[in-house]
């Protein structure tokens, strides 16, 4: 096959047609040609429009073949716009706006920066780390353009650390298509209300089920706007408080005792923390021994692997029974952070 033809059947070229492609020092490049048969038409609002002229020539980057670098090249024309009002440069289909790289190597490298990190991304196809952010960025917005949020019934609502802590993100799920509907900044009532007035009303009143992390202004909020829905805490949420309560217990118990005290709990936090086993041999020999210490941590270490039973049960009788137990047993802990978990459980 030619590469003329690959190009042609991976390629929206309605309008346009590949003239050559020839070997240059940078890879192949295809000439490309605009066909008459087809009327030009205006690159901001895609109207049939009048040839003015032409702009110098441009190269766009396209998808390598056998890591062969490929380029298009085409001189754009310019054309009167009589909606726009005004000479624009005409509208190319494999492309969006200003961009230098083709819509479907926009893809590629965004399909590439799923799986590894961006700054390899631009060191495996040798561009910029700023091309894959771009590129990256035009597929998600076409990806939220086209997205279709009818039959939507059950969400979830996710909320992420970015710039190193600085800012919270929330996200809302599409739960059952496992796909992303809506992202807005901060993680507060007026996120969450931003994101209902967008999904409005009427879907809404047809949710069926919020999973969401036990956090009262979100709770608030969905009581109020979607009280027929079932509000789902999971798994992942309540673990997460659970082990913040627990760290919260080593830290104010190297606080209280001191230095000795801290030398001993030295780079033991993820053994509190992991589940048992996951632990390394010399983890959990370094656990036995602490355990036998009578520590506050071990208690609240104690007290969460038997808050995670919880999820062994089948049935909600004994699964209620065994939370109230729990439930005793950490309000009279005289562990503080894990009595506010309890309570917020
Ligand atoms: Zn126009």
């Amino acid at each position: 096959m030619l590469v003329e033809q690959i190009i042609k059947q991976t390629v929206d070229l309605q309008g346009f047609r590949v003239h050559t492609v020839t070997k240059d020092p940078d890879g192949l490049v295809a000439g490309i040609r605009s066909d008459s048969r087809h009327r030009v038409r205006c690159g901001s609002c895609g109207h049939p429009a009048v040839y003015r002229d032409r702009r110098e020539v441009r190269f766009f980057r396209h998808v390598p073949l056998w890591d062969i670098p490929v380029w298009f090249k085409y001189e754009p024309r310019r054309v009167s716009c009589s909606r726009c009002g005004g000479v624009r440069t005409e509208q190319l289909p494999w492309v969006t706006g200003k961009q230098r790289f083709t819509l479907a190597y926009s893809c590629y490298l965004a399909k590439w920066a799923e799986v590894v990190p961006w700054y390899s991304v631009a060191k495996l196809f040798s561009c910029a780390w700023g091309t894959v952010a771009t590129a990256v960025k035009s597929v998600v917005n076409y990806g939220m353009e086209h997205r279709d949020l009818s039959g939507i019934t059950h969400i979830g609502i996710d909320e992420i650390l970015r710039k190193k802590g600085q800012v919270y993100l929330t996200n809302v799920y599409d739960l059952r298509s496992k796909t992303l509907i809506w992202s807005g900044v901060e993680r507060t009532k007026d996120a969450l209300r931003s994101f209902l007035k967008y999904f409005g009303p009427e879907r809404t009143s047809k949710l069926q089920g919020i999973c969401c992390d036990m956090w009262k202004p979100y709770v608030e909020v969905l009581r109020e706007c979607a009280p027929q829905a079932t509000l789902v805490f999971d798994k992942f949420h309540i673990v997460r408080h659970l082990m913040e309560a627990v760290d919260q217990v080593r830290r104010y118990e190297i606080r209280e005792k001191g230095k000795e005290h801290k030398d001993l709990m030295k780079d033991s936090r993820y053994i509190w923390l992991k589940n048992p086993w996951n632990l390394t041999s010399k983890q959990r020999t370094r656990l036995c021994s602490l355990e036998r210490m009578n520590l506050k941590i071990n208690r609240a270490y104690l007290l969460k692997e038997r808050f995670r039973d919880l999820w062994s049960y089948k049935t909600k009788t004994w699964a209620r029974k065994h939370l109230k137990q729990w439930f005793w047993w950490a309000t009279h802990s005289r562990l503080e952070p894990l009595r506010e978990f309890a309570w917020m459980v």
